[in-house]
């Protein structure tokens, strides 16, 4: 098995205002041991990648293509995975609803870090990681 690092950088707003950047390290195995849903259902789950399957496809750009269409570039950051295409208003409000969920998922986490009173600790954590000085070898 390779060690091959890839990482993506999620711009996030906290509850007080500030905004800072999280950077995901992807070189764990499997961190999210959900069951695999082989099957090929009727609806179109637009954070899965189609060709390296992980649920990290974001939006890049999206803009209104009609009155029940949206076009929407996405990209995937593990493996450079992108496309443009048409999707509807379900399939695009499904796909809003994921991104919210990784988000609070975030959010959730990064409050447990400033109860424990380390908003010192992580805005420096933070613009490490942004400069690139944290690898996940540090841990
Ligand atoms: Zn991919």
């Amino acid at each position: 098995m390779s060690q091959h690092n890839s990482n993506y950088v999620r711009r996030v707003v906290l509850p007080s205002g500030r905004a800072i950047e999280v950077v995901y390290f992807e070189n764990q195995p499997t961190a999210d041991a959900a069951p695999l849903v082989p099957a090929r259902r009727d609806t179109l789950d637009l954070h899965l990648c189609p060709d390296c399957d992980k649920g990290l496809v974001y939006p890049v750009e999206w803009e209104e293509a009609s009155a029940t269409h949206w076009e929407v570039e996405l990209r995937c950051p593990n493996c450079e995975w992108s496309t443009v295409g048409q999707y509807d208003q379900d399939t695009v409000d499904r796909f809003d609803e994921e991104l919210d969920r990784g988000t609070e998922a975030l959010v959730r986490d990064l409050k447990r870090l400033t109860r424990a009173n380390m908003e010192e600790e992580m805005e420096r954590f933070s613009s490490a990681l942004s400069s690139d000085a944290i690898w996940p070898m540090d841990f």
